[in-house]
């Protein structure tokens, strides 16, 4: 007999499964709890079942981390993990401390579907979607491999594939993130970051799952945006995003981030800032500057630090929430824009 897979259930299936096998509904909870609390990563480990118990359910169903193929650890305490899926595809998932902060940024595709110019993981294309148990694995394996009393405290899905091109499976595995019989995170500590798929992003907000949004702009003009992010930009220019991002009315004290990964000499003029001011005019939103991060071969450079700041401040005077986002992990190809399965060879490479 086929095992059931409890990660790839939602909570009421589970409940539907424990009453299959006879038991009590309560089962149902102490079983999610195993998984989601304290993170078991196998039946073995529930010791508040039966022995007989545990082997039933080892019989019927399945529960397992996701493999850990390789783990490197940044000079700055990032993590980047590549991990193994059961049909050999491989993703990647990046830990980000941050003083009382633990971020996760998982992925929710194998490659990705658009072909942003900036970004290592375009270079593979589209090898698949992610099923909602894989997304939700990234969180629960590294949980699983934390010290106790570590916790996963933000979880952004900003790492390989565009979340919304797989809405339905990244919906479900929110859903676990953010029930309290989940994960029980806030919703406002799970972001989902997308090119700019305007439906959806429509559809997100009129979803089930009210989490924070951001964008990823990175250009002014539709001839640039073109450029470094071509199939997003054909598919839905900048004046429909930003009209779809003007005409939502966001849920009270919310703001859209949208992201602005700067390159030089490319995007970081401050004709480009003015521009910037003029696009986001009505929108409640900030901005995130975001310093590019090459990898070996990338099209793109860096803009210095005081470009940067002149950008910044540029915003700032026009009263936009603006800041420049922390680059970590580059030393080992974990920040924005460089995960890729591929580039775990170069990783290791580049840290020896
Ligand atoms: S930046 Fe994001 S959406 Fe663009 S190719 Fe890379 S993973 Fe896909």
């Amino acid at each position: 007999m086929k095992k059931t897979k409890l990660l790839a259930l939602s909570f009421q299936k589970v409940e539907e499964f424990v009453a299959l096998l006879g038991w009590k509904p309560y089962r149902a909870k102490q079983i999610l709890s195993w998984i989601y609390e304290r993170h078991a990563a196998c039946f073995e480990e529930m010791t508040d079942l039966s022995k007989a118990d545990r082997l039933l359910l080892d019989a019927r169903a399945e529960l397992r981390h996701l493999e850990v193929i390789t783990r490197l650890r940044s000079v700055d305490g990032t993590e980047k993990f590549l991990f193994g899926l059961e049909d050999g595809r491989q993703i990647e998932s990046v830990l980000i401390p941050d003083e009382e902060r633990l971020t996760l940024c998982i992925s929710s595709q194998a490659g990705c579907t658009l072909d942003c110019t900036f970004c290592l993981t375009a270079q593979e294309g589209l090898k698949r979607n992610l099923k909602s148990d894989e997304i939700i694995n990234q969180v629960l394996t590294i949980q699983g491999l934390l010290p106790v009393g570590k916790r996963v405290t933000n979880i952004v899905l900003m790492g390989m594939g565009e979340p919304l091109a797989n809405l339905p499976q990244v919906t479900e595995a929110i859903i676990k993130m953010i029930s309290p019989i989940g994960l029980g995170l806030s919703p406002r500590r799970v972001t989902i970051s997308t090119a700019g798929l305007v439906p959806q992003i429509l559809a997100l907000w009129q979803g089930p799952v009210p989490v924070n949004l951001s964008i990823s702009l990175n250009a002014t003009t539709n001839a640039l945006r073109d450029q470094i992010m071509p199939k997003v930009n054909r598919l839905y220019p900048l004046e429909k995003l930003m009209s779809a991002c003007r005409s939502f009315p966001l849920p009270a004290r919310r703001r859209i981030t949208f992201e602005y990964v700067l390159f030089s000499g490319i995007n970081d003029s401050l004709e480009d800032a003015g521009r910037l001011v003029q696009l986001t005019k009505g929108i409640r939103c900030k901005i995130n500057l975001i310093p590019y991060n090459p990898y070996p071969g990338s099209p793109y450079r860096r803009t210095p630090d005081d470009q940067m700041i002149l950008f910044q401040n540029f915003l700032l005077k026009a009263r936009l929430i603006t800041t420049i986002r922390k680059s970590r992990g580059g030393d080992i190809l974990a920040a924005c824009g460089q995960l890729s399965s591929l580039s775990h060879d170069q990783s290791c490479a580049s840290t020896n």
